[in-house]
């Protein structure tokens, strides 16, 4: 029995593998990868956006092993040094006044945390989501998910209501001017708020991830935000995907609609950990500290991933790595869209910084075409570049996110690959 023959054995079936022959990964280094028969890959996915900084970082590598020879875990009910000061960092980094930053284990359930502290707050089980969204696997997050092809259940613990704007260039407003775009987007949220009552909670994924990597024009969260207010509604951030410098121009995603201040409530994951498990919630002690029973997360703030944590936000900040995604990712986005031009199937180039997308749909339509997209992933592949895929409209999107650290030449080194894989399509 091959790996593969055992993993379809004993996982689920809802867990898919990418590639016709998926890939055994077993180590890597930078950003480059190496699978189980020696082949060597440059790496533009990280893990889903998870390695952030570098693969094997010696830094975070050594915090890891230190952490883990003195003590691995301590629980909840005693003092744990690394993660007060990962706290500590990350609630100046947040923007948020009188922050309090609640440690998880992943995104879903910082997410979760965040609908529980919005919900409770509020009194109401009311939330707004955005349509193309992905918040999580747990029964909370997948109810305010807008994306079908991540939504196993319909049944849900809240009522969403689903928010239009998130996808700029699709849907009855693609055709106006950003200013326009904006104006319908806030009228039709104003519209839906004036048939319905105590809303909790916007969430919105600044740049939506799972959605392809589609955001609305600069400033729309702004402009809802002027609305929420008037409500006493809450704006929850999900920065899994956008945070910690990723996008470039920005810190945090919501930097791009920072018109009418920070988030009420953010959301972290993924990177912050460089592949350990670490998620959170950041929120004014008002909000955070509403909830009126105990609550903890056993592995979350664990002191080996908060070691890891810590180490890989050091590095981050001391190589601007922000500024790097600034850099490398606007040459990238700029030879991508010259290369998208010359090939029929691609719809769109968009993104900003190290978080790139582009759209693939049948020559001429807005038609998503999932087989090119797959075409290409195999083909870059072949050519040694590991790509991720994404997008509502039946996955057509390619998405294009590597490690923060990436340098020019490995840029152009990928853009190369992508290039020949997008000209091999029919
Ligand atoms: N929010 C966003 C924006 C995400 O992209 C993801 C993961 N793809 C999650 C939440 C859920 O995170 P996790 O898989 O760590 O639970």
């Amino acid at each position: 029995m091959t790996l593969y023959d055992r993993h379809r054995a004993v996982v689920p079936d809802w867990v898919t593998l990418y590639y016709r022959s998926p890939i055994e990964l077993t180590h890597g280094e930078g950003r480059h990868v190496w699978d189980a028969d020696g082949n060597r890959y440059l790496d533009f996915f990280g893990g889903i956006l998870t390695t952030m900084t570098a693969h094997a970082l010696p830094e975070v590598t050594r915090a890891v092993a230190e952490q883990a020879g003195r003590i691995v875990h301590s629980s909840t009910l005693y003092l744990n040094r690394p993660m007060i000061e990962l706290a500590e960092r990350v609630a100046v980094l947040s923007g948020i006044p009188d922050a309090r930053v609640f440690f998880t284990t992943s995104g879903t359930e910082a997410n979760d945390t965040a609908l529980l502290l919005a919900t409770g707050h509020r009194r109401t089980h009311q939330i707004l989501a955005m349509r193309n969204s992905y918040h999580g696997r747990s029964f909370s997050t997948v109810a305010i998910t807008g994306n079908r092809a991540w939504s196993p259940s319909t049944l849900s613990p809240l009522q969403t209501l689903y928010v239009h704007g998130g996808v700029r260039t699709r849907g009855p407003y693609a055709e106006l001017s950003d200013g326009e775009y904006i104006a319908a987007c806030v009228a039709d949220l104003e519209d839906l708020l004036g048939h319905t009552r105590d809303v909790a909670a916007l969430i919105a994924e600044p740049i939506q991830g799972v959605g392809g990597f589609t955001s609305p024009p600069d400033g729309l969260y702004a402009a809802f935000r002027e609305v929420l207010n008037r409500h006493g509604i809450l704006w929850i951030s999900d920065e899994v995907q956008t945070g910690w410098g990723r996008t470039g121009d920005h810190f945090w995603g919501w930097q791009a609609h920072a018109g009418n201040g920070p988030p009420d409530i953010l959301t972290f994951a993924k990177g912050i950990g460089n592949g350990m498990s670490i998620g959170g919630v950041v929120a004014p002690a008002e909000i955070m500290n509403s909830l009126d029973a105990n609550s903890i997360s056993t592995f979350g703030g664990s002191p080996v991933t908060m070691a890891a944590g810590l180490a890989n936000l050091t590095y981050l900040l001391e190589h601007d790595l922000q500024g790097n995604a600034r850099r490398v990712g606007g040459l990238l986005l700029e030879r991508l869209r010259a290369i998208g031009e010359r090939v029929p199937a691609v719809r769109e180039v968009r993104g900003r910084g190290l978080m790139i997308g582009i759209e693939l749909t049948w020559p001429g339509t807005d038609e998503a075409d999932p087989a090119a997209a797959s075409a290409v992933l195999e083909a870059a592949r072949e050519g040694g570049l590991l790509l991720g895929k994404g997008g509502g409209h039946n996955t057509s999107a390619l998405r294009v996110a590597p490690p923060l650290s990436l340098t020019v030449a490995e840029a152009e080194e990928g853009a190369a690959i992508l290039e020949r894989a997008l000209r091999s399509l029919p």
